[in-house]
C-alpha cells in the first residue's frame, strides 16, 4: 500500500515509518497537515496515518478534506492522537476516520490496524474495477438495444429515438431532413424461391449497399422486414432522390438474381419525403408521406423512386 504519515512529533513518525517500511508499504512522511494535504493530492495515498494536532491543517480538516475531495480511490484515514476519551474518538470518527490510535504509537497495533486498511482498500479497489465493467457492459446493452441483429443497422427504437431529437432540430435550429423510406421488390417469393437464410442474405447484402452510398451524417436504419428508412440531413427532395438513385444502381450492379421478379433481378423501390421547418407536420406525418410515396412507386411498377407531392 502507498502510505502517508502527517505527525509533527518525529518520535510518532519515526515509530510509523519504521512499522510501516518494516511491513514492505511505499511510505511517505510529512510534518504538517498543508503537506500532507499537498501530498494526498498528488500522491493518491490507499492509507493516511495522521496525527489529530498539527501545525497549519489539524489532522480533523485534513479528513475532512479527504473526503470531500471526488479522488479515484479509498483512503483508509487512522488518526493517531494523544487523547484517548471517548467524545475525541467519536468526533474524529465522525470527520471520516476509519481507526483511531492513542499515542504513544504502538508498532504492533499499528500492524493490526493497517491488515484492516488493506483489506478495505482492496475491496474499494474490488468494486471500483467491478463498477467500470458494469459500466462498459451497460454501454454495450444499450448500444445492442438500438441495433438489428441480421444487418447492423440502426432498428426501430434506435430510429423512434433519433426521430424525436430530428423533430426538436427542425423546431430549434430550421435544420432540414430529406427521409426515404425504401422497400425491397417482391422480397416474399425471394423467401419463397430461395428460403429464408437467402432472404437473410439478401438483406445483409441490400443493408451493406445502403450504408456504402451514405455520406457523413447520413443514417440508415431497418424500419421492418424488408424495409429501412434512410435520414439524409440538409437534403432536398431532389438531392435525396439523387443519393437513393445511387443506392438503386449499387444494388442493380450486384445483380442479385431473383427468378420471380419481372427484371429477374433483386430490386428496390423508395418513397421520399421531407421534414423541414417550412411545413408543421411531426415526423409520423413525414414518414406516413414517405409510405405513400413507396407505395405509388409499387403501384406503378416497382424498381423506382418517387417523391411526396
Ligand atoms: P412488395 O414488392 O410489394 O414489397 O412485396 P413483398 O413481397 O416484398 O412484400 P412485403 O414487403 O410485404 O414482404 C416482406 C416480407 O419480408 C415478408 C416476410 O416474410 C419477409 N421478412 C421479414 N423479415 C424477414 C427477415 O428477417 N428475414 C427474411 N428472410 N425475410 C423476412
Ligand atoms: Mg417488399
Amino acid at each position: 500500500m502507498r502510505a502517508l504519515v502527517a505527525d509533527d512529533d518525529p518520535i510518532s513518525r519515526l515509530i510509523a515509518q519504521r512499522a510501516l517500511e518494516t511491513l514492505g508499504h511505499d511510505c511517505r512522511v510529512v510534518n504538517d497537515g498543508a503537506q500532507a494535504w499537498d501530498a494526498f493530492r498528488s500522491w493518491h495515498p490507499d492509507v493516511v496515518i495522521s496525527d489529530w494536532a498539527m501545525p497549519g491543517l489539524t489532522g480533523i480538516q485534513l479528513c475532512r478534506n479527504i473526503r470531500a475531495s471526488a479522488s479515484g480511490g479509498y483512503t483508509y484515514f487512522v488518526m493517531v492522537s494523544s487523547l484517548g476519551g471517548f467524545d475525541k474518538i467519536l468526533e474524529g470518527m465522525r470527520a471520516g476516520a476509519d481507526d483511531y490510535l492513542v499515542k504513544p504509537l504502538d508498532s504492533d497495533l499499528l500492524e493490526a490496524r493497517l491488515i484492516a486498511a488493506d483489506r478495505v482498500t482492496s475491496l474499494h479497489r474490488q468494486l471500483a474495477r467491478q463498477q467500470t465493467e458494469l459500466e462498459g457492459l451497460n454501454q454495450k446493452l444499450t448500444a445492442m438495444a438500438r441495433r438489428d441483429p441480421l444487418t447492423g443497422l440502426g432498428n426501430r427504437r434506435a430510429l423512434e429515438e433519433d426521430l424525436d431529437q430530428l423533430e426538436a432540430r427542425v423546431r430549434r435550429y430550421g435544420h432540414r431532413y430529406c427521409m426515404a423510406v425504401i422497400d425491397i421488390d417482391h422480397f416474399k417469393s425471394y423467401n419463397d424461391t430461395y428460403g429464408h437464410q437467402g432472404g437473410d442474405e439478401v438483406l445483409q447484402a441490400v443493408a451493406a449497399q445502403l450504408k456504402a452510398h451514405t455520406r457523413g451524417g447520413d443514417e440508415v436504419y431497418r424500419y421492418g422486414g424488408d424495409e429501412f428508412l434512410c435520414i439524409f440531413p440538409e437534403q432536398s427532395l431532389a438531392t435525396g432522390a439523387l443519393a437513393v438513385q445511387r443506392m438503386r444502381i449499387g444494388l442493380e450492379r450486384l445483380d442479385i438474381p431473383h427468378a420471380d421478379s419481372p427484371t429477374n433481378m433483386l430490386t428496390f423501390s423508395a418513397g421520399l419525403a421531407m421534414l423541414d421547418p417550412g411545413h408543421a407536420r411531426s415526423t409520423s406525418e413525414v414518414l406516413k408521406e414517405a409510405d405513400e410515396a413507396l407505395y405509388r412507386a409499387k403501384e406503378l411498377g416497382r424498381n423506382r423512386i418517387v417523391e411526396a407531392v
